[in-house]
């Protein structure tokens, strides 16, 4: 896998709260759900999926708020605790084991373009989608889609869970 370098590194607006991912995400969503438009203000959410324990705090203690979610089982959102920033998610599928870092608050935020395009069904309509990139109405199987390595490093995280 990729080195950690800079681009690996992230954090809140205030800088109170930084953090770096030790290797490259799992998988990359853009959730076009109404969910995501509303928390993030925007058309969709740029989640990168990695381990909890891949991901390091250099400085600050999020502060984690349990918002409402579409699951009905809520996700625990990390968030600055001066800026109120989200840097990352938990959601109760994946729990405490898998964060979903908001991409947008790393360095180098290009660095990490979406693997997959969901809830596209809901998707603003003036948002196109790149063709080269899959997309779904809904979700998808992970199984189908996710490389080889990634499957195995989530096979690894539920072997950890049982
Ligand atoms: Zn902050
Ligand atoms: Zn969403």
């Amino acid at each position: 896998m990729s080195q950690p370098s800079n681009a690996h590194e992230g954090g809140c607006t205030c800088r109170a709260v930084r953090y770096r991912m030790t290797s490259a995400p799992m998988f990359v969503h853009c959730c076009h759900c109404t969910w995501c438009q509303r928390e993030t203000g925007t058309a969709f959410a740029l989640n990168a999926m990695i381990e909890a324990d891949r991901v390091q705090l250099l400085s600050g203690e999020p502060e984690v708020v349990l918002t409402p979610s579409n699951s009905g089982q809520g996700q625990k959102i990390s968030r600055c605790p001066v800026c109120k920033v989200a840097v990352w998610s938990n959601y109760a599928g994946a729990g405490d084991t898998v964060r979903f870092v908001r991409v947008g608050t790393l360095l180098e935020p290009g660095r990490f373009p979406p693997d997959a395009h969901i809830f596209t069904s809901t998707r603003q309509p003036w948002v196109e989608l790149p063709p080269g990139t899959p997309s779904f109405p809904e979700y998808y199987s992970s199984k189908e889609l996710w490389p080889k390595e990634s499957l195995a490093r989530r096979e690894a995280l539920l072997a950890k869970k049982k």
